[in-house]
């Protein structure tokens, strides 16, 4: 049986788009992420407990995304997909992440992975 549990938290971080002619310069967004993992529930009664998904996030808060992501540039498409491999990397009993990242705004990334 596959269950799954959300959490949704925020993080401020600066960052720029290198080249972009709007986003080139270094500014700050407050993140909003929603992680949704689907997986088998453990003997303890949880598929991942809320923490390792908030500790996950947290280490963007007030960082300089361009100096600490390797998936360059750190739009919020790369962020979404560096967020869920490291969901997914949690355990082999998680067979899906889906990660929301929005910038603020109405608009937002989302990214996919399944376990195959
Ligand atoms: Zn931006």
């Amino acid at each position: 049986m596959n269950t799954s549990i959300t959490w949704e938290g925020k993080f401020d971080a600066a960052h720029h788009i290198p080249g972009h002619n709007k986003c080139g310069v270094v500014h700050g967004h407050t993140y909003r992420v929603r992680i949704r993992v689907e997986g088998t529930v453990q003997e303890d009664g949880m598929i991942v407990d809320f923490h390792e998904l908030k500790d996950i996030v947290r280490e963007y808060d007030h960082r300089d995304l361009n100096t600490i992501i390797s998936q360059n540039p750190p739009t919020a498409e790369n962020l979404s997909r560096l967020i869920a491999l490291k969901v997914l990397s949690i355990g082999l009993h998680i067979s899906r992440a889906v990660v929301r990242v929005h910038e603020g705004g109405d608009s937002y990334a989302e990214s996919e992975l399944v376990r195959t």
